[in-house]
């Protein structure tokens, strides 16, 4: 049988880039997303094409849900437990940036919550759905091997402040609490947490600001001088996905071209 993941904002961008990785390896997938159902099929159909690419028969199953409303959330949780044989890993990557960029000292209280409430409050409670879903399956394994990870895609506007989007950053930071808190407390389930921090990355949401940042670049705002892609953040998932770093959790992986790095 197939590993299994669902990776909720799956239809575009990120979500995709780490749907086809996971296709890739073998991974049955739950492809979540909000509305786009044309992008999220165009999604399932290059994810199967690539894993028989790849020698590795897989099954894709789509379920749009909005991950900031509660009922939404336990109707995707329910899917994947009718769909599925299991789950193994869940990968918290949709998010939103705000409608309009606008400077901290203008931000609206409307634009505040809804992304507040997608990129943090949706994350934060699917993972307890999903947490106890895995509870209610295994007892404590106490220093057993791990099997099950949850892995969150935050950002790097978690740590470097944008004054034109203070409630992308401050969902962001806050959003980066959610792998050391879910680290402690599920450890002793078997379940790996981790957060992959990206950097500036070719999708939809970067659309909008490509020949800014194109600059930035050029001007060596990374040490690596260049885009990133969904390929890069989707490798990233694979990794801690592997099993490869069974004696770790609560890690960051930075997928950001040394964005972070603080250079003398
Ligand atoms: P994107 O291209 O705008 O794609 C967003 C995805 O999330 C789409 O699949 C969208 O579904 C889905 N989505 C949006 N709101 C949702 C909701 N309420 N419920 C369920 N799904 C929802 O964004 P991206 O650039 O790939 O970003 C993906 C993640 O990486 C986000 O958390 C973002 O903050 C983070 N990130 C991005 C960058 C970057 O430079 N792009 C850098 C760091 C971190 P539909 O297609 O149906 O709309």
């Amino acid at each position: 049988m197939n590993p299994v993941a669902l990776i909720t904002g799956a239809s575009r961008g990120i979500g995709r880039g780490i749907a086809l990785a996971l296709a890739a390896e073998g991974w049955d997938l739950v492809l979540n997303y909000a509305s786009n159902v044309a992008a999220a099929d165009e999604t399932s159909h290059q994810c199967r094409d690539l894993a028989q690419k790849n020698n590795h028969k897989i099954q894709t199953y789509l379920c749009p849900a909005d991950i900031s409303q509660d009922s939404d959330r336990r109707r995707l949780i329910q899917f994947a437990r009718d769909s599925c044989h299991g789950l193994d890993l869940l990968v918290n990557n949709a998010g939103i940036a705000p409608k309009v960029r606008a400077d901290i000292l203008e931000t609206s209280e409307a634009s505040f919550d809804q992304v507040m409430n997608v990129n943090v409050r949706g994350p934060f409670f699917l993972t307890q759905l999903v947490a106890n879903w895995w509870i209610d399956q295994t007892p404590a394994v106490a220093n057993g091997p791990a099997s099950r990870k949850i892995i969150t895609i935050s950002s790097l506007s978690a740590v470097a402040a944008s004054v034109n989007r203070p409630e992308y950053c401050i969902s962001k930071a806050a959003l980066s609490m959610l792998t050391p808190l879910y680290a402690a407390r599920l450890a002793e389930y078997g379940i790996q947490v981790f957060e992959i921090r990206p950097g500036i990355i070719e999708t939809d949401m970067t659309r909008g600001v490509k020949a800014k940042y194109d600059d930035l670049i050029a001007d060596g705002l990374t040490p690596i001088k260049r885009w990133g892609t969904p390929e890069d953040v989707g490798r990233a998932v694979v990794a801690c996905a592997s099993g490869l770093l069974s004696f770790s959790t609560g890690e960051v992986i930075n997928v950001d071209g040394g964005f972070h790095l603080r250079i003398l």
